[in-house]
């Protein structure tokens, strides 16, 4: 995103919160600190690396057969 800039989308403040330790599915979200407005969602770091290595392995796997067929 290179055109992103911190700054909140509703009331152009540059306050924003870092919410991480919240109930439910996702691992944070972002707030506006002054209109204390959801501006989006955080990723979990996790899970990106369990995705990559998840995939990984099935990339190995998917190797293994077509060696064998
Ligand atoms: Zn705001």
């Amino acid at each position: 995103m290179p055109n992103f800039t911190k700054q909140c989308p509703y009331c152009k403040n540059s306050n924003l919160i870092e919410k991480t330790n919240l109930p439910g599915m996702h691992f944070g979200a972002l707030v506006c600190g002054e209109c204390d407005r959801h501006i989006k969602w955080l990723p979990d770091p996790r899970i990106d690396k369990q995705y990559e290595e998840r995939r990984q392995s099935i990339d190995n796997l998917l190797n293994r057969e077509s060696v064998k067929a």
